[in-house]
């Protein structure tokens, strides 16, 4: 006869000390959240790729993989695209001067831990960007 596996049990005979430290390891796991990686670099990965309309308003980061992807303001929304397309469902803004995170599962705010650096784009980066790729109508291409 085969016996069941009991995850409560064996839960149950972890050390106190070391239960809350892994919890909290599981906890980054299931939640989306990769403190260590870091990000993909300085702008959209698809709009520096040439793809869809190529440039972008604000800059978001895949907490769990570190992608750069724009914004959903963007013309093509790549960071919520690339959420759904990986299962990667926490994203945290790239801006400089902004810190918070966004759970496309929960469709509300997440607390998260500090990420692997930089935190945003550099200062001086154009917005919107890429510097070249902007059309001269972006205000109206932009969505609401
Ligand atoms: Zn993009
Ligand atoms: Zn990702």
């Amino acid at each position: 006869m085969l016996s069941p596996n009991n995850p409560v049990a064996m839960r149950a005979r972890t050390v106190d000390s070391q239960r809350r430290r892994r919890d909290t390891e599981a906890m980054s796991q299931m939640s989306g959240i990769d403190p260590t990686v870091p990000p993909s670099g300085d702008g959209c990965v698809e709009c520096l790729a040439g793809q869809d309309a190529g440039w972008w308003l604000n800059l978001r980061r895949c907490a769990q993989c570190g992608h750069i992807g724009c914004c959903d303001s963007s013309p093509s929304q790549h960071a919520s695209k690339h959420a759904r397309a990986e299962g990667h469902p926490i994203i945290a803004s790239f801006e400089p001067g902004e810190s918070w995170f966004w759970s496309f599962d929960l469709d509300d705010a997440v607390e998260g831990p500090d990420l692997a650096p930089p935190l945003h784009h550099p200062e001086d980066q154009a917005k919107p960007g890429p510097e070249g790729k902007v059309p001269a109508d972006w205000a109206e291409q932009l969505h609401q």
